[in-house]
């Protein structure tokens, strides 16, 4: 039977495709209900009728986002099926507004898969930024560094596995398993709290490993609804707010007669006046941050390494420890 539901050829495409996230890792989008049309028709709705009339989809999701009327967002839904390490969970887990629901280790038995990162993000600490990493570590350390874990995750592996031969229950023999194993979830969440998840997650500031999923769900989000998606970008993204100080200091430098801008000959703000002005030296580089003309962030997806959901349940189902089901 045809569906009477509003669907997209883009979104229809990676439907139920499983696109992988590090070394066994996944984001799979399972379902979505509404596309840029549903947040229309709810602004609309909210508007009332006669009252205004945007004719453009586009116009309008843009001016909605511009403006942070955000509820219309709200109606657009997303249900993914992700697989990460536990140590990624948790920083997702974080983001409250969406309805997860984890394998239970209790219950099921749990795939021995286990994080390692490649040697290029495998890095020493950042000395400027103490949630950071920063440079590569030497060759040996690295070498050293997997030796070690595989030899952890070995015995971890082996206690888990030899606690399940002897009958112990599955939530006690998981306790020592740890934080790089995978663990799996559905998440289900609106197209405005998934925004702002992507906000904080493919941001520089977040953990490389974090940052990976968020752009591959950023790719799905651009297919499902591209309008919105641009508009993040736009708006969001790679928008950056001004503080009073910082429009006090531009405005001496820019002039906005006739609804143009000029600049203003000869104009020019000292460091000494930027601080009069109320900012500090931390505030005076990100201002500088902020008025670097930004890229165009790209995060299609690379459709030729989707994987079938019967190659993933496969690649899980030989990772469970075997004999015990
Ligand atoms: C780079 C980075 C570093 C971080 N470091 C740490 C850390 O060191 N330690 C740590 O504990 N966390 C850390 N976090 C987590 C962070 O503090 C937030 O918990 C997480 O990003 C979720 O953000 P959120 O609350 O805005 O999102 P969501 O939970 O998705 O909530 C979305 C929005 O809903 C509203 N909201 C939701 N629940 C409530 C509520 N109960 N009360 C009021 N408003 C609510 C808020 O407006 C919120 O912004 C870090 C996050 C990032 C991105």
């Amino acid at each position: 039977m045809e569906t009477k539901r509003s669907t997209v050829p883009a979104a229809e495409e990676i439907l139920g495709l499983y696109y992988p996230v590090l070394d066994h890792g996944f984001v799979s989008l399972v379902d979505y209900m509404g596309s840029d049309d549903a947040v229309e028709q709810a602004a609309r709705v909210s508007y009332g009728a006669g009252t205004r009339k945007v004719s453009q989809t586009r116009g309008l999701v843009r001016y909605l986002r511009r403006h942070r009327h955000t509820t219309p967002s709200e109606m657009v839904e997303f249900k993914f099926h992700c697989a990460m390490p536990m140590f990624v969970a948790r920083q997702w887990i974080r983001h409250r507004t969406a309805s997860v629901n984890e394998l239970s280790a209790r219950y099921s038995l749990m795939p021995l898969l286990f994080y390692t990162p490649d040697p290029q993000h495998f890095a020493l600490q950042s000395t400027s930024n103490k949630q950071g990493r920063a440079g590569g570590a030497p060759d040996e350390v690295y070498k050293e560094a997997i030796e070690r874990w595989q030899s952890l995750r070995e015995s971890a592996g082996d206690a888990y596995s030899w606690m399940l031969e002897e009958d112990v229950a599955r939530e006690i023999a998981r306790i020592d398993l740890p934080v790089s194993t995978y663990t799996q979830w559905y998440w289900k969440i609106d197209l405005h709290n998934l925004l702002h998840f992507l906000s904080l997650r493919v941001d520089p500031r977040a953990q490389w490993e974090i940052q990976e999923f968020a752009r591959a769900i950023a790719g799905m989000v651009k297919r499902v609804a591209p309008l919105s998606y641009e508009a993040w970008v736009d708006y969001d993204l790679e928008s950056r707010p001004l503080t009073r100080a910082e429009r006090v200091v531009l405005s001496r430098l820019v002039d906005t007669a006739d609804e143009g801008l000029t600049a203003k000959d000869g104009a020019a703000v000292s460091k000494d006046e930027m601080k009069e002005a109320g900012l500090s030296p931390r505030e005076v580089r990100e201002l500088v941050e902020k008025i670097q003309a930004p890229e165009r962030p790209d995060f299609d997806l690379d459709l030729s390494r989707m994987r079938s959901a019967e190659d993933v349940a496969a690649e899980m189902y030989e990772a469970v420890p075997s004999d015990f089901d």
